[in-house]
């Protein structure tokens, strides 16, 4: 098909604005060759700003923002942008996925597929879901929202040791009676208190279940393993870069097309000219029934 319409997406969660309104229902627009590239080469563990742009790109509208741009998809949740970029990668890639994971068992180490479902991890949640969360802690009255994109790129920044970084993740999830925390505010509450918010997070949040269970072939060991959707889209376009570039070659060879044009094409349609291009050269027909 030459032109891919949009695809409606649900969101899990949403982006609730000033007055409280939730916008959840947007629209998914294939990715460019521009933005495949840049995924491609974005490394094992894409920086959450390159998140937020790609995202923006591909994201036609939501709710009643009818143009989409990085500082809003950054505002999402953790949740809702891995939903979206499940969805992209089904929209690629196809639904059904096989991820192939090693042994823990010790002197077993066999490699053990384990097959996924996109749909049933990314499913539609039709319930509205709350902007934050309450507790009841003895410290008072406790509200915590869900991590969004824009916390991951804080994170991102920040080096030091695992329990800093959780610290500074916590004080910028939590408010007690209405005040926000410092990260040593959150450390100074008492262990049992941030476990009853964590475990509110954990039950209360609409992000999509990235834990995947899998039996080894040979000892019947389970396996888990914890699914990155951001990591595993850009190791997929890593793995077509090459293909990505003989496609521009190929086109700006023949039709004299410059590389930015080609790029801003998505690959249905790179792909549909170079079908064109195949028939024209092998001296068929451009389109069945046409001489
Ligand atoms: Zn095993």
């Amino acid at each position: 098909m030459m032109f891919e319409p949009p695809i409606p997406v649900l969101l899990p969660h949403g982006l609730f604005d000033e007055d409280g309104r939730c916008h959840r229902q947007g629209e998914l627009r294939p990715l460019t060759g521009r933005d495949e590239w840049t995924l491609a080469v974005a490394g094992d563990r894409p920086d959450p700003r390159a998140v937020s742009e790609l995202l923006a790109s591909c994201l036609g509208r939501l709710g009643d923002y009818p143009r989409v741009d990085a500082a809003l998809t950054s505002a999402l949740t953790r949740g809702d942008r891995h939903h979206l970029t499940l969805h992209l990668r089904a929209r690629m890639y196809g639904d059904r996925m096989s991820l192939v994971a090693r042994c823990p068992a010790p002197g077993c180490g066999a490699m053990a597929d384990v097959d996924v479902r996109l749909s049933t991890l990314a499913p539609e949640r039709p319930d509205a879901a709350p902007e934050v969360l309450s507790v009841a802690l003895p410290e008072g009255r406790a509200e915590v929202r869900e991590p969004t994109g824009e916390d991951d790129a804080v994170l991102a920044d920040v080096a030091g040791p695992r329990s800093e970084r959780s610290a500074l993740l916590w004080s910028r999830l939590v408010e007690v009676d209405g005040r926000p925390l410092t990260p040593d505010g959150w450390k100074a509450l008492p262990a049992k208190s941030r476990h009853a918010v964590a475990v509110a997070l954990a039950e209360g949040t609409t992000a999509p279940d990235l834990g995947l269970l899998g039996r080894c072939p040979r000892c019947a060991a389970w396996l888990e393993l914890e699914l990155d959707p951001f990591a595993l889209l850009a190791r997929e376009l890593r793995g077509g870069a090459a293909r990505l570039e003989s496609e521009v070659h190929c086109l700006a060879f023949h039709y004299h097309w410059s590389e930015t044009d080609i790029l801003a094409l998505p690959r249905a349609r790179r792909w549909r000219y170079l079908e064109l291009l195949r028939n024209e050269l092998e001296g068929r027909p451009l389109v069945d029934g046409w001489s």
